[in-house]
């Protein structure tokens, strides 16, 4: 269903943009950067939200801000302790874009003010420049995001199936521009996505306290969880062996290629197969998983001794080095292996581990 067959939807147009719009103003969370708000707060936090939730990113968010206040003040520092500063987040090219934005405007002493010349910059996608040219410029352009999609989808109880996030997004852009409030963007924007994220729920939708429920084709049939279609995925699987080697109280870590998109440039223990050692099953010590994106992967981590050639080996390698303790709290670990060092660790020093194989 388009918007053009929920004829409730498309006959009260404004009624519709002004019920949401009334909503927001009473119901909108009071986020930080909401507050005063202004470009470099925008900028911040829609990176910071892209792939992330609200309640992971407040404390970030406020974090960043007393380190990097403004453009300037992030364009001196140096890439590593914004991505340092970023630990935990995840996707970490977004912390390096972040700064090379910040230098490019700091540069050019002034910034872009349509959707289109803040796509230009790193880092910067359909959505996110969006985002920042209707908040902060008033430009008629309308944000599809994930919370959109769904409350998009249910109002107009769209039957379609989408392959993935990013496909839907693109499939109901001209859907969100036609419901646009033109004259308010920014904050049509802000509570489309505020409805997704508080009302519109992936799960149990309190369609009974929606301002714009009067409007909506799903909550009308009664089955707004249906919507948004996609196509069923499966997790592809995979596993990986890794080392943990120790000399004297350093251990040793590999950082992963800055091309890695999520992953890109954080410290995390050695494959094995990059240190060509053997390896036997009884130097097995854990076997831990996690899941990037939608692949599983199973990480088998053993126990490699220092040997002089593996020394020799890590002194010529650039993305090889012994850590420290207080190297560990300087360094960028992904958030399983710092968890993983830290439980490995105390396991050797001698206590149970209850999920040893
Ligand atoms: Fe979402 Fe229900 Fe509101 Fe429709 S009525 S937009 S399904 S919360």
């Amino acid at each position: 269903m388009e918007i053009r067959d929920n004829k409730s939807l498309q006959e009260n147009l404004k009624p519709f943009r002004k019920a949401l719009r009334a909503w927001f103003e009473h119901e909108g969370r009071k986020l930080p950067w909401r507050q005063e708000p202004s470009l470099y707060k925008t900028v911040v936090s829609e990176f910071m939200l892209q792939q992330t939730q609200v309640e992971t990113v407040l404390p970030y968010f406020e974090r960043w801000m007393r380190r990097f206040p403004d453009f300037a003040a992030l364009a001196r520092a140096r890439e590593s302790t914004t991505v340092k500063f970023w630990e935990g987040l995840g996707y970490y090219s977004r912390a390096r874009n972040l700064h090379k934005l910040a230098g490019i405007l700091t540069n050019a002493g002034n910034s872009p003010n349509t959707a289109h010349g803040w796509a230009e910059l790193p880092g910067v996608g359909p959505y996110t420049s969006h985002a920042i040219a209707s908040l902060r410029f008033n430009q008629p352009v309308a944000c599809v995001d994930g919370n959109v999609i769904r409350v998009i989808a249910r109002l107009t109880a769209n039957k379609e199936e989408f392959k993935d996030t990013a496909a839907a997004c693109r499939g109901l852009q001209e859907c969100a521009a036609l419901l646009l409030d033109e004259a308010s963007p920014g904050s049509h924007n802000e509570a489309m996505m505020e409805l997704g994220a508080t009302v519109c729920s992936r799960i149990a939708p309190k369609c009974g306290q929606c301002p714009v429920g009067e409007f909506c084709a799903a909550k009308k049939a009664g089955n707004a969880s249906r919507y948004p279609r996609f196509k069923p995925r499966g997790f592809t699987r995979s596993s990986v062996n890794r080392a943990f080697s120790e000399h004297g109280d350093a251990i040793l870590l590999q950082r992963n290629s800055r091309a890695s998109r999520r992953l890109g440039g954080q410290w995390e223990l050695p494959v094995m197969e990059s240190l060509r050692v053997p390896r036997t099953e009884d130097q097995l010590i854990v076997k831990r998983s996690r899941t990037i994106g939608r692949e599983r992967i199973e990480e088998s981590i053993y126990r490699v001794f220092p040997t002089p050639e593996l020394m020799i080996r890590v002194d010529k390698a650039c993305d090889l080095r012994w850590a420290t303790k207080p190297d560990l709290k300087k360094l960028t670990l992904s958030g399983p292996h710092r968890r993983w060092v830290k439980e490995i660790s105390n396991l050797q020093r001698g206590s149970a581990d209850p999920n040893r194989p």
